[in-house]
């Protein structure tokens, strides 16, 4: 298996390979949109197969050298699967302004943040504009190389380029730790660790406040704070997934234990239904999606398996004799087992990260590789 992630790079380029750029692109995806037809028309969704179809016509036609004929063949036979994985009945033509793909033959990365392009008309140089993210990133061993996509935005050529790098190994893994996300506390362990949701809530519950204010007031200045202050929340936001995610993970691999989540399309159905409203609003906009996200991307990176489960009763069954009722959960805090031959006392969120640890019965096997 492999991690793939993408480096977006800013490009300048002078006139001339502008002029270069803007024909090949027209041309590509002409060919791109030719070769799809194609490959819809003769039922094939294999780049070899088509290959033979499609390779001389689209470089007689549109002028396409061997590489980026190959590279337009590419193009369009993803998108001939995509388009039949989603049962559509036509193969949608790519427009003119669409990106230009590149393998690693038909463009290269070279000293002094240069890229070298093919064209219609020979290579053309580019400057890429890097930030000491996108440097270090790109010079970085342990990622390899791969393809990129060129794509214009209005005047401005972006250059993404993907790389990849194998998953490591699995290190031994002798059991899991259960997390339990929620409201009061937004993630707590089978052990206990707690990440209290407190600063959390008392800032959105504060910058709601202040939003109502603004949205009242609807000037064009409250409007602009408005956008100004969504983007200070998703900041806010990142920070503490990224921040919580790095504790989990590092506690994963002293332990040498696998991480488990419940599965979150789950969550969102459970947490409309059953929490309040004033909670659902924090709740829903809170973003699990990128917690998980950020846990599997770290954990993959040092081998720790990210195991989702189903997470079906785990707050109202007793870790201990397995009682499920909902009377089980006194309040949102506290777990009292009302079978009477037990009666196990807990925290509620804990009794619920033990249920995902040990009983709750695994979902998917291990998240799919991310992509960035
Ligand atoms: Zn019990």
């Amino acid at each position: 298996m492999e991690m793939i992630r993408t480096i977006c790079c800013k490009l300048t380029l002078d006139a001339t390979a502008d002029a270069h750029l803007r024909a090949t692109q027209v041309a590509f995806n002409m060919a791109a949109t030719w070769c799809a037809a194609v490959g819809w028309q003769l039922g094939i969704a294999n780049k070899i197969t088509l290959h033979d179809h499609v390779y001389y016509p689209i470089r007689a036609q549109f002028a396409l050298g061997a590489q980026l004929t190959c590279c337009a063949r590419d193009k369009a036979v993803e998108a001939i699967k995509t388009v039949r994985q989603h049962g559509d009945t036509s193969c949608p033509p790519f427009g003119p302004t669409s990106s230009i793909r590149y393998d690693a033959r038909s463009y290269s990365l070279l000293a002094s943040d240069q890229v070298s392009l093919n064209t219609l008309h020979g290579r053309v140089r580019a400057t890429l504009i890097l930030g000491d993210f996108q440097r270090q990133a790109l010079a970085d061993s342990a990622w390899a190389i791969g393809g990129a996509e060129l794509i214009r935005r209005d005047a401005t050529w972006y250059l993404h380029v993907t790389q990849n790098q194998p998953v490591p190994v699995h290190r031994p893994i002798r059991s899991s730790i259960g997390c339990d996300l929620g409201i009061v506390n937004l993630c707590t362990t089978d052990d206990g660790t707690q990440f209290s949701g407190a600063t959390v809530k008392r800032i959105r519950e504060k910058r709601f406040r202040h939003r109502q204010r603004l949205q009242k007031r609807g000037t064009r200045n409250a409007k602009r704070r408005l956008k100004k202050n969504s983007r200070k929340e998703q900041r806010f936001q990142k920070d503490i997934n990224h921040c919580m995610s790095k504790t989990l993970v590092k506690k994963a691999v002293v332990e040498q234990k696998a991480l488990r989540l419940e599965d979150l399309t789950h969550i969102r159905q459970r947490t409309e239904a059953t929490v309040r409203r004033s909670q659902r609003r924090q709740h829903s906009s809170w973003a699990f999606r990128q917690l998980r996200d950020y846990i599997t991307y770290k954990a993959q990176q040092v081998g720790i398996p990210v195991i989702l489960v189903n997470p079906r009763d785990t707050s109202r069954r007793c870790f201990v004799c397995g009682h499920i009722d909902n009377a089980n959960r006194k309040t949102q805090a506290a777990f009292h087992c009302q079978n009477p031959s037990c009666g196990h006392i807990a925290a509620a969120d804990v009794n619920a990260a033990k249920n995902i640890a040990f009983w709750a019965e695994v979902s998917q096997p291990i998240a799919s590789p991310l992509r960035r």
